[in-house]
């Protein structure tokens, strides 16, 4: 079978991780232990995971003209994701988290960067790209223009939109009657519909809204009754990254045309493993880790 050809449309971007003690006061300079960079972005991230799941992935992003966008490329083409759509920024710098881990808890500063500049007139120079895709994904990491202007092109051109409102912000019902599939976590979920209990907006959304629901799984309507689709029972030892797998998991399922609720199970499935591994990106499993853990 021909693998699916999904363009995700999103951020990448450099982790720079600190392990420390207790984390300095205003003022304060104190000494650290370890440092590492590692990449991710929501976007990046969910590319990769579709790319070791076997789907023909283009990103659609930017990094800075630095030395952490040339890593940043590197670590998705390393992961089989094609790049010709991810063009540096000159003068901005590449996406950063600034993570200080200390006293078992993590404080993060996040500088977008060249992740500002996916505008909406940057996708549509992917134009014929985005015409031959089965899938295309986005996030909430690139400005929320981008987002509108990308559901609204998908409905042009007739190609389903996974859009993953993570980080959660408010989207005009407009976007989210345009995507095919809306994946909020629990939290996320809550932000979009405030003070409405979410069995309501999940008879509105029938077929279209999965709520994650970490270890538990996934809930939606079929437009007969609400399911819970369980996970899997899993040693969990980093959570970092289940979203981003799950939403590249079901993107990739659904474009090979498997049932929805098949489709259900295999994100359930490639997240489970995810959750085994350490970093966002280092537990997504491949597409012979996942079809061995359905067996
Ligand atoms: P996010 O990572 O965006 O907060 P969730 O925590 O809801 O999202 O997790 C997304 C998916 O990852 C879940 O629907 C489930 O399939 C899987 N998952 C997450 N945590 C676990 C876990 N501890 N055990 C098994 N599966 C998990």
């Amino acid at each position: 079978m021909k693998p699916p050809k999904i363009a995700v449309i999103g951020s990448s971007s450099m982790d720079l991780v600190v392990t420390a003690d207790r984390r300095p006061g205003a003022g304060e300079t104190i000494l650290g232990e370890a440092f590492s960079t590692v990449p991710g972005g929501k976007g990046a991230n969910q590319a990769v995971a579709a790319a070791r799941l076997g789907a023909d992935v283009h990103m659609i992003g930017r990094v800075g003209d630095d030395a952490y966008g040339q890593e940043i490329v590197a670590n998705l083409k390393a992961n089989g994701v094609i790049t010709d759509y991810v063009e540096p920024v000159t003068d901005v710098s590449s996406g950063t988290a600034h993570i200080v881990l200390a006293e078992g808890d993590n404080s993060i500063i996040v500088v977008k960067g060249a992740n500002d500049h996916v505008t909406p007139s940057y996708v549509k120079n992917a134009l014929s790209l985005l015409r031959e895709c089965d899938l295309i994904m986005i996030q909430q990491e690139v400005p929320e223009e981008t987002v509108i202007e990308t559901a609204r092109l998908c409905t042009e051109i007739g190609v389903p939109l996974l859009l993953n409102p993570a980080p959660a912000r408010e989207i005009p019902d407009t976007v989210i009657e345009q995507a095919a599939y809306l994946t909020p976590n629990e939290h996320e979920a809550g932000l979009l519909f405030p003070g409405v209990p979410l069995a309501d907006v999940l008879i509105k959304y029938p077929n279209k809204l999965f709520i994650t629901e970490g270890s538990a799984g996934v809930r939606y309507y079929d437009g007969a009754e609400e399911k819970l689709v369980s996970s899997f029972k899993v040693e969990a030892v980093d959570t970092t990254g289940a979203g981003d797998t799950f939403n590249a998991a079901l993107g990739v399922a659904v474009a090979e045309g498997k049932p929805l609720e098949e489709s259900l199970r295999f994100a359930n499935r490639a997240a489970s493993i995810s959750v085994t591994g350490f970093g966002a990106q280092g537990g997504m499993p491949t597409r012979e880790e996942v079809e061995r853990g359905l067996a």
